[in-house]
């Protein structure tokens, strides 16, 4: 131990316990009082969590093929082994979502697949680190029930699932489940005067039900999912029974509203209240518990890190923290009960003033070194063509006219609603889909544009597609919002005045990711008018009217009509101030993110097509001319570039290139 500490750098300490025990400790991380303070039949014991970890092992970003900082559970490892060597007592959970959601996922699911004895990387990596059990997430469903299952068998911890179900019996506890609902374990536990006890740890885990909806191709007709709180509330006794000393919930289910609603998706509040339950590990929100983010909830203390009085800790996601609930235990009469608690989680890395990102742990090279022939595998295979495009995808003229790169991810999202709204009331209204070009110069400079010509299309080029791990949303607005939604996108531009020439056409304070374009209608934009909406979203302009030629299957829309569009949770939940978009709208939330569902759309379609369909373009303003600024690589692509009068009017400034556009 004091080597380990030494190579560390770090300096060594002497703490005297309440007993007189002499404890070592190192300053980055002080002894913690429960262990300081233990006393005779009173124990300390250290729960560790990780959550959300999406196949993510490496500090690796496989879509932007570098390195970070910011991910990775070989780096959130190395504090457990800090935990470990320091701590008498300690156990470590994992909380689901562990199997799917980067690149290694993918090329497992997709490219290798898991025959019956392979092991999966992020398996191989959680029993390296030995790790004492696991829940399954929602997306543990994605790749289907067998590939779950032949992923599963080589984990040497038991995988839980309480409300998991092949069949369904006359109350919870008569389930036949899809994996143990729970596990009742002996464990060693040593007191603060280092005499060895006995402790019976009960530990149950949950999903959220709705993984029925969002798998429904997968799980429809061969698994059930029940109430979080009902299944909990029917366990949590017959795991009392067996002896559980403590219980703990792992729970993949985020901390939202106190009230219990039936199948609700983020149960950990009522969850907590339940009797029996002393420790809940919460995760899918892919957030910090105990955080500001949490702050003011109904039964929640971010102060103190609990809900409802019990512990609770949510490890963000992809490695980025190690969740810790630190107990101090008490027994009489052999039964142990917890008497103190804290809980804390801690970051692998930290964002400084200027944004730049500082790793605070190395990585732990025992876990990278196991699977590090697997790393290697999904390096080739980011880098490996994995469909084609029959069109380039670049975005050098995205903001004046329709434009590919815009377009497919505009077809990926509807391809992927159209599946998930099925056998809903939503089913039958016309759905339309919003995407805006995420690169397109402006303040990331002259280079700072999509662009995969056409032919072979790797996964890595997926991030040049979509920048950020945004997730899917559907929102339902009526044609009023649809036109005030494109209304406020055609804020970009600056007014021009008829008859002129050569005038600045972009607001350069306008950012391109709100020039959402709508797919599934067709209109014109209107250049001579004001904007309707104001810089930050505000109706400043009610008269002024840029959407013209507005139409829905060739005829004009219906203002009053019902449509769905399909976007992300940015802009769903409010970001950008865009009308129809404030939250209330939203009716699906998708499990899944945007860049997983076009990788999904170019595996499944092979060859993809995202030809423009040319849906929108400015109105013709005869003797009008604007001048445009884009790429310098835009010149050898020049000749793409449809619906639109278009010259070179020479460089523009700061290494732009300049054009003219004939309106
Ligand atoms: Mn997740
Ligand atoms: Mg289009």
């Amino acid at each position: 131990m004091g080597r380990q500490h030494a190579n560390m750098g770090c300096s060594m300490s002497l703490v005297l316990n309440r007993r007189g025990f002499l404890a070592a400790t190192a300053s980055f991380a002080a002894l913690h009082p429960f262990s300081a303070n233990a006393a005779v039949n009173q124990a300390h014991l250290r729960v560790m969590e990780t959550t959300d970890l999406h196949v993510h092992i490496w500090p690796y970003d496989y879509y932007a093929d570098r390195e970070r900082d910011t991910m990775g559970l070989a780096r959130a490892a190395s504090i457990v082994r800090k935990i470990r060597a320091e701590a008498t007592n300690s156990v470590l959970y994992d909380n689901g979502d562990f199997l799917q959601g980067n690149p290694m996922g993918d090329y497992m699911a997709y490219e290798r697949g898991m025959k019956e004895g392979d092991m999966h990387p992020i398996i191989t990596a959680l029993n390296t680190l030995e790790f004492d059990a696991s829940t399954l997430g929602n997306h543990e469903f994605n790749y289907g029930l067998d590939f779950l299952m032949k992923s599963l068998a080589g984990a040497k911890f038991p995988v839980i699932s309480a409300n998991v179900a092949k069949e369904l019996g006359a109350d919870p506890t008569r389930d036949i489940t899809l994996v143990p609902p729970y596990v009742v374990t002996d464990k060693e536990i040593t007191d603060g005067i280092g005499e060895v006890h006995q402790i019976r740890i009960g530990l149950i885990g949950f999903v959220p039900p709705q993984i029925m909806n969002w798998d429904r191709r997968h799980l429809e007709g061969n698994v059930h999912a029940r109430d979080i709180v009902e299944s909990a509330k029917a366990y949590v006794p017959v795991m009392k029974e067996q002896g559980a000393d403590i219980i703990i919930a792992l729970s993949h289910s985020g901390i939202s509203a106190a009230r219990h609603t039936e199948f609700m998706g983020n149960a950990a509040v009522p969850l907590a209240a339940i009797e029996g339950i002393d420790v809940v590990l919460s995760g899918h929100h892919h957030n910090v518990f105990p955080s500001a983010t949490y702050e003011g909830m109904e039964a929640v203390d971010v102060a103190s890190g609990t809900i409802h009085g019990k512990p609770a800790v949510m490890a963000g996601f992809w490695g980025s923290h190690l969740g810790l609930v630190d107990l101090m235990l008490e027994t009489s009469g052999g039964e142990w009960r917890v008497v103190d608690h804290s809980s804390e989680a801690h970051p692998i890395s930290k964002r400084n003033e200027d944004r730049s990102i500082t790793a605070l742990v190395k990585s732990d090279q025992v876990v990278l070194d196991s699977v590090a022939d697997m790393h290697h595998a999904t390096l080739a295979y980011v880098r490996r063509a994995v469909g084609k495009t029959s069109a380039p995808l670049h975005s050098y003229f995205a903001l004046v006219a329709d434009d590919p790169s815009v377009q497919i991810v505009s077809k990926a999202q509807r391809w992927y609603l159209t599946e998930m709204l099925k056998g809903t009331e939503y089913e039958g209204l016309p759905l339309l889909s919003a995407a805006a070009p995420f690169k397109a110069g402006g303040r990331g400079g002259p280079e700072y544009y999509t662009d995969v010509p056409v032919g072979d299309v790797a996964i890595k080029n997926v991030a040049d597609l979509y920048l950020y791990p945004n997730t899917v949303r559907a929102v339902k607005v009526t044609g009023r919002q649809v036109k005030d939604w494109l209304e406020r996108s055609a804020g970009i531009f600056n007014q021009v005045t008829p008859g002129e020439s050569d005038q600045l056409l972009l607001n350069p304070n306008f950012p391109s990711y709100n020039f959402d374009v709508i797919d599934g209608v067709q209109y014109k934009i209107d250049l001579s008018q004001p904007s309707r909406f104001g810089g930050r979203g505000a109706l400043t302009n009610p008269d002024a009217e840029r959407i013209v030629d507005l139409t829905f299957n060739g005829k004009p829309l219906d203002l009053e009509a019902e449509f769905v569009i399909a976007t992300n949770n940015y802009r769903a939940s409010g970001g950008g101030n865009f009308p129809g978009a404030d939250g209330s709208t939203i009716v699906f939330e998708a499990p899944d993110t945007n860049r997983d569902v076009i990788v999904r759309y170019i595996v499944n379609q092979g060859t993809i097509d995202p030809a423009a369909d040319a849906n929108w373009s400015f109105k013709d303003l005869p003797g009008t001319s604007v001048l445009f600024d884009t790429g310098p690589k835009s010149v050898d692509v020049i000749s793409d570039v449809k619906g639109v009068t278009i010259e070179s009017a020479g460089d523009g400034d700061d290494g732009f290139v300049r054009y003219r556009i004939s309106l």
